[in-house]
């Protein structure tokens, strides 16, 4: 049998295949910006609408102007300076996560106070003020820790700070609710992955392309930032680490973190190092981080652990690590170790 001549135009409709399916898988596209007090990275992959970066850095804008209490008449300054005195109407974003951080600090049985601004004030970390207090400030400015003081009017969209002092502060939740704005902002776009970083709060969009996870790195503690224990592999979930070394400072050679124990006023003393929450949610794994480290490992892990859809990583000052059932969590070395849970407990 005679061999055919190749018709010319199949070459022709096959590279033009090839330009085709190149066209539609772009290089990701990344923007970094500061916002929320943090450096913040959005990377975009198959994006067809390089304006969505505008959208969600206006947005990231937006609730900083409103959660701040550095900027003054955000809802959180009006909401503070109105202490003692009058319920102040806020903007829905705000009423929603003055909400939600009053449940975590039911969930968490106030380890997670978002009443804790009296605290972060007094102690300055991170701010050129900070120092240790003296006991007599600190015991000043613990009754004023207390969620239950919080008073939330749901037909008139009001915040109440009942006691005079009282000072909100949703450092530690409003980052996870950010990175959820932003995450509805680019699905809505039709964008079909996306990794959102917001200063280490980290929320995956979809999953890889091949349709294997998205590795994160998890933070070593007692190191800068950058280098990694190891990988979680995760699809559409947000990791968000709460730990000793994020905002710390030394004096007397005594280091002093910012994750506050509303009961004694002073950093929370356990025998942790950081603790990951690795849930759908963000503002549920930022809120939950912190919670978590504050409670300690054991009711810690059982609150965790007591939530659908809800993981955790345990790291300890003895470079142990625990993990809940669900991890997938790969060591990068063997300076710490994985310690079984079970053997443990017995
Ligand atoms: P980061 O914001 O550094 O990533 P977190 O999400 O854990 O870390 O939030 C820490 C911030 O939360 C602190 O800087 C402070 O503003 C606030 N905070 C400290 N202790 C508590 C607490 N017990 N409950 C609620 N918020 C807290
Ligand atoms: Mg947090």
């Amino acid at each position: 049998m005679r061999s055919r001549p190749i018709n010319p135009a199949i070459p022709l409709a096959l590279l033009c295949l090839i330009v085709l399916f190149s066209g539609c898988s772009r290089p990701p596209q990344s923007r970094t910006g500061f916002a929320l007090a943090t450096l913040c990275t959005i990377t975009l992959y198959d994006s067809h609408r390089p304006q969505v970066f505008q959208e969600i850095f206006r947005r990231l804008g937006e609730i900083e102007n409103l959660m701040s209490p550095h900027i003054s008449e955000s809802d959180v300054d009006r909401i503070n300076k109105a202490s003692g005195k009058n319920p102040v109407k806020v903007h829905p974003d705000v009423f929603y996560i003055v909400e939600q951080a009053l449940r975590y600090a039911e969930l968490s049985e106030g380890a997670f106070d978002p009443a804790v601004g009296p605290l972060t004030s007094l102690w300055g970390i991170g701010f050129d003020n900070q120092q240790v207090p003296s006991q007599e400030e600190i015991d000043r400015v613990l009754p004023l820790i207390n969620w239950k003081d919080i008073e939330l009017d749901y037909e008139n969209s009001t915040v109440f700070l009942k006691r005079p002092g009282m000072a909100l502060d949703l450092g530690a939740i409003a980052k996870g609710y950010a990175a959820d704005e932003v995450s509805a902002i680019i699905k809505k776009a039709g964008i079909p992955r996306a990794i959102i970083d917001l200063g280490g709060n980290i929320l995956l969009v979809g999953e890889k392309k091949d349709k294997t996870p998205w590795k994160v790195g998890i933070q070593d503690p007692a190191e800068s930032r950058g280098s990694y224990i190891g990988t979680v592999q995760v699809k559409d979930d947000s990791v968000v680490t709460s730990g000793v070394y994020e905002r710390f400072f030394t004096s007397g050679g005594t280091t002093y973190h910012h994750l506050f124990s509303p009961q004694n006023g002073y950093p929370a003393r356990n025998d942790l190092l950081s603790v990951t929450i690795i849930t759908g949610v963000s503002a549920a794994a930022d809120a939950l981080s912190t919670a978590v480290f504050v409670m300690g490992y054991e009711k810690g892990r059982a609150l965790a652990e007591s939530m659908d859809g809800v993981e955790a990583i345990f790291v300890f000052q003895d470079q142990s690590i625990r993990l809940t059932g669900g991890v997938d969590f790969r060591p990068i070395d063997d300076s710490y170790r994985v310690v079984d849970t079970f053997s443990f407990l017995r």
